[in-house]
């Protein structure tokens, strides 16, 4: 395998990574849009707006909570976009902000990563 090839490989396997991590995150935006579809739905039923019942702060709760991990899943598929592109355009492995290169176990456990350990601490 020459460096051209190897350098292949290492993309397409990224890509690949990619490419699940965004199916996944795919998967637990549409999970999380229908458990908020139903949480409405229930809420119109009762209409437990009143934060002094506790059905009421439980809906609160769980309202806060889906949106919170629906806003983080949005954000890490926007991330995982950016990371298509900057594997096109052959930044994926190196720091956006310092330069460097992004250890490869960091790539593989977070392939949305734009920053060295060190940047990101
Ligand atoms: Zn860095």
């Amino acid at each position: 395998m020459d460096d051209r090839e190897r350098s292949t490989a290492l993309r397409e396997a990224a890509s690949r990574q990619i490419q699940r991590a965004r199916a996944e995150t795919l998967r637990l935006i549409s999970s999380l849009a229908r458990q908020w579809d139903e949480l409405v739905a229930s809420t119109d039923l009762s209409n437990a707006d009143d934060e002094h019942d506790p059905e009421g702060a439980t809906i609160a709760f769980e309202r806060a909570r889906l949106s919170g991990s629906l806003a983080r899943a949005r954000t890490d598929l926007e991330a995982l976009d950016r990371a298509v592109i900057r594997l096109e355009a052959g930044d994926y492995w190196f720091c956006e902000r310092c330069g460097q290169p992004i250890a490869p176990a960091r790539l593989d456990a977070r392939p949305a990563a734009r920053t060295c350990i060190t940047c990101a601490t």
